[in-house]
């Protein structure tokens, strides 16, 4: 069925992927617009990351009342950086005061989408089908778990979980607990077991900057406050933001910032000042730029390495045995369970899901090189499917929450162009996305990520999978979508 180009369509069905933070946020702002919808949910709850990680220590790095919906504020964020069940529970709860949940199909995976005869064929995996005129692609990007490549991890004979596969059934009051990895995971689960493990050794690859965090509780007071007068939330929010924009995002992104070299001696600082042993601090003391690998704050992690029940390994792992991790000195740290704190496959994005364009291009064909998409946002030749946080897409520690509100206004100026008739099919142009890669590779160069680290942050090839542009500029351009861009079909 094709629609003639010039009447008015108030019909627009859409077929949103994913209950996580953007695809609630989808379903919310289309139901308020008066659009029809589908919401899948591969899993059995909501909530995305916020539900994949479960692990010991998990928070938010994004202060609370910034990492929020900024139409649904929260006057109960327990502390500044709020825990990761916290987050979890706020999302049930917008989605169950919006509506929402209710609407969603859980357990649900869509398998395949097909652009078919101008509409989005849907085929999921209980076998059912659903049709759509647009696809959102809520999936997120930090969910499917990278497991190390590491010779006999499978021969461990002790307990072996992912860190966003935390096993709950499992105690580990008074183990030898082992964990492998330094990123902002690992640095949360040192900080929030040393108390209650036997031992805890720390596998560490590459060493990390550490910028100092305080994480204050809000009093009932101060929540009553907020209670009786959200303004107040709406200002601080916009104050953290301010703060965030100008203090990180903008400046991560010119490797030469004023900004930067703060947050370096910030951070240097913090080594010098809070930990004792020249031995173990040279140990901690990355030979990279603070800012390069995502910035870990913390307050408690140096406190919890220098325990005596504390070990920080630097030799590599040689290899996983029977009884534990054997590093290059050929010593075996036996343990009675290893972390894998190893981070997530980031360039999955909508994978495994097969996803067919026009004239039957296939999206593995379109990404065989890698991911890619015009402002992470949208693909050439697969019209109407539109991506919240895709490729390239992570604005330097800015709220993934306020860049997905940006972007759904974004999408929705493009399904506006339908809507009113201007056109039925909406992508964008191969030469825009051609100029766009072209532009972006070229402005990684001076951003901070490309500065000298390895990272989840750099592609295949090393260049950075990220907004490069200041927070400013992704605010203009999801304000103002270059429609000259696009091939409105
Ligand atoms: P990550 O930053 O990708 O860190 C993975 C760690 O595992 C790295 O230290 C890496 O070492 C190590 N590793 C991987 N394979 C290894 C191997 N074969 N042998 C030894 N070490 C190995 O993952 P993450 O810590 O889960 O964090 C991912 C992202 O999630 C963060 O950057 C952030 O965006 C988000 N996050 C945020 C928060 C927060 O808000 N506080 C908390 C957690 C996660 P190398 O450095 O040497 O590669």
């Amino acid at each position: 069925m094709t629609t003639q180009k010039g009447s008015t369509r108030d019909d627009l069905r859409f077929i949103i992927i994913g209950a996580g933070m953007s695809g609630i946020l989808s379903a919310i702002k289309l139901q308020e617009a008066g659009f029809d919808y589908s919401i899948y949910e591969k899993a059995d709850r909501l909530g995305g990351t916020w539900r994949e990680n479960e692990y010991a220590g998990l928070a938010c790095d994004v202060p609370s009342h910034l990492y929020c919906y900024s139409f649904s504020p929260n006057p109960d964020w327990s502390h500044r950086f709020s825990p990761g069940a916290e987050i979890q529970q706020y999302f049930l709860e917008v989605a169950n005061k919006f509506g929402i949940d209710k609407q969603i199909k859980f357990s649900t995976e869509i398998t395949r989408c097909e652009f078919e005869n101008g509409r989005w064929q849907i085929e999921l995996s209980d076998g059912s089908t659903d049709v759509g005129d647009f696809v959102i692609a809520a999936t997120g990007v930090l969910h499917v778990p990278s497991y190390p490549d590491i010779e006999g991890l499978g021969s461990f004979e002790g307990e072996t979980f992912h860190s966003a596969r935390w096993n709950h059934d499992f105690d580990l009051k008074g183990k030898r607990v082992g964990v492998i990895g330094t990123g902002s995971t690992a640095i949360q689960i040192v900080g929030a077991l040393i108390e209650d493990v036997e031992e805890l050794t720390l596998f560490q690859r590459t060493a990390q900057w550490v910028s100092p965090q305080e994480n204050p509780a809000f009093t009932e007071e101060e929540k009553a406050d907020f209670r009786d007068h959200p303004e107040k939330m709406t200002a601080l929010r916009a104050d953290i933001a301010k703060t965030f924009a100008e203090g990180f995002a903008n400046a991560v992104v010119d490797a030469n910032s004023p900004e930067l070299a703060m947050i370096h001696d910030v951070c240097v600082n913090n080594l010098e000042s809070s930990v004792q042993d020249a031995d173990l601090r040279e140990k901690l003391r990355p030979d990279y730029r603070a800012g390069c690998k995502r910035l870990i704050m913390s307050e408690d992690f140096y406190d919890a390495i220098q325990q005596p029940s504390a070990h920080l390994v630097t030799e590599g792992i040689e290899q996983i045995e029977k009884a534990g991790v054997r590093t290059s000195d050929d010593k075996l740290h036996e343990l009675d369970v290893l972390i894998l704190a190893t981070g997530f496959r980031v360039d999955r994005f909508m994978r495994p899901m097969e996803v067919i364009g026009r004239n039957g291009l296939a999206l593995e064909e379109a990404w065989k090189d890698g991911p890619f998409a015009y402002m992470a946002i949208t693909i050439p030749e697969f019209p109407n499917l539109f991506m919240l946080n895709g490729p390239n897409g992570p604005v330097g520690n800015f709220s993934l929450i306020d860049v997905a509100e940006m972007q759904f206004g974004y999408i929705m100026k493009l399904v506006e162009q339908v809507r009113t008739g201007a056109c039925n099919e909406v992508s964008v142009s191969q030469p825009a996305m051609e100029r766009f890669d072209a532009e972006r590779k070229e402005a990684a160069k001076s951003t901070i990520w490309q500065s000298g680290c390895n990272s989840w942050y750099l592609d295949a090839n090393g260049v950075p999978a990220v907004w490069p542009w200041t927070f400013d500029r992704l605010r203009d351009e999801m304000d103002n979508p270059r429609f000259d861009d696009f091939d409105l079909v």
